[in-house]
């Protein structure tokens, strides 16, 4: 593959799974191209551990903070708390995130995630920073929350994309927002390598990993990391029938429009 630099739009690099190694594999990102590797929290815990490895590796790993609506139970008020006092000074923080909504395994805390969401989606009105947003099972929700907000919404990512084109298309109304397209587009079941050409236009995706977990084939079932990425633009310039440096170029616009990150 050319050489041509990308951004790792969403890694959980701060996770034990890299406790180990995590030098070798900012290492191997680097060596594959990867100029930047964007960090989100899930809790407030994790929002200490990402600003750690964020100031390990300045100017290269930049941190989003939020409460993921997998970790939002009862004392989600007290999460939140505790992580809007980390806000301030905002000056590297990058994004809110990723915060959303998830009734895949559970409804449990379906009225709790509603409220946190949209308080964070507040915060980032106030702040004007872009979101990071996660969504399973729960997209008509989500779009209702954001609806009401549209006109002050800096702009964001819909993270893990795998949609179909009437998803898509309902996301992409939301104007500054793309979607963030990462190792499911290489399964070999996945429809996205058709949704994608037919209803989203390049000036409107992201590559991310979501690493440790949804590595690329043919790394499928691995440890997934940003250097990984590449095997997602070789998928995505067959599938819109581009080279991969455009791949790489759009996305580092994008990236830029979204969140003023320029490589
Ligand atoms: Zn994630």
């Amino acid at each position: 593959m050319s050489n041509c630099k990308f951004i790792d739009t969403h890694s959980h690099l701060d996770g034990e799974e890299f406790a180990a190694d995590r030098d070798a594999v900012v290492q191997r990102a680097r060596e594959a191209g990867c100029a930047r590797i964007f960090l989100p929290a899930i809790d407030a815990a994790s929002c200490q551990t990402v600003l750690d490895v964020c100031r390990q590796y300045p100017d290269y790993c930049l941190p989003m903070l939020g409460l993921h609506p997998e970790e939002v139970r009862d004392d989600w008020r007290d999460q939140l708390a505790q992580i809007k006092s980390l806000l301030t000074p905002p000056s590297t923080l990058l994004a809110i995130g990723e915060i959303g909504l998830d009734y895949y395994w559970s409804r449990e805390f379906e009225q709790q995630q509603l409220e946190a969401f949209e308080e964070q989606v507040r915060w980032a009105v106030d702040m004007q920073l872009p979101l990071m947003i996660h969504c399973r099972k729960a997209q008509n929700e989500l779009v209702a929350i954001l609806k009401k907000y549209v006109k002050d919404l800096p702009g964001g990512v819909f993270h893990c994309f795998t949609g179909n084109e009437q998803e898509a298309r309902q996301l992409l109304e939301f104007p500054r927002f793309v979607l963030g397209i990462g190792g499911v587009s290489t399964f070999k079941k996945s429809h996205l390598p058709e949704v994608l050409p037919a209803c989203v236009p390049l000036d409107r995706i992201v590559l991310e990993t979501d690493a440790p977990y949804m590595a690329p084939v043919p790394m499928r079932g691995q440890r997934n990391e940003s250097s990984f990425i590449r095997h997602i633009i070789t998928r995505l310039a067959q599938a819109y029938q581009v080279s991969e440096e455009t791949i790489c170029e759009e996305t580092n616009k994008n990236v830029a429009r979204v969140f003023g990150i320029q490589i």
